[in-house]
């Protein structure tokens, strides 16, 4: 069984997850905070850059600071460090 059949969302309307309201956004999160495959939902959705909706607990805006915030973690020699460690 892959991660997007067993994804909670599955039993929502899809709608909640790109109504850009900040009550839809709290329900859409508020599902996705506790679903199996938060991690894989999340993953694939900054691999391919996804812009609108909540995907993975994180809205587009939040997505792209994460991305962000990765980029300048990336040390010296190349190595991924932890968000949030001090270079
Ligand atoms: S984490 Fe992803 S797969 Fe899970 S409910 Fe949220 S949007 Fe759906």
């Amino acid at each position: 069984m892959s991660w997007e059949e067993r994804a909670r969302c599955g039993q929502y309307d899809p709608e909640i997850f790109f109504d850009p309201t900040p009550r839809a956004e709290r329900k859409a999160k508020a599902i996705c905070a506790q679903c199996p495959v938060r991690l894989d939902c999340l993953a694939c959705a900054l691999s391919v850059r996804a812009e609108f909706g909540v995907w993975g607990g994180l809205n587009g805006k939040e997505r792209s600071s994460l991305l962000r915030r990765s980029r300048r973690s990336i040390g010296t020699q190349g190595t991924l460090q932890p968000i949030g460690a001090t270079l």
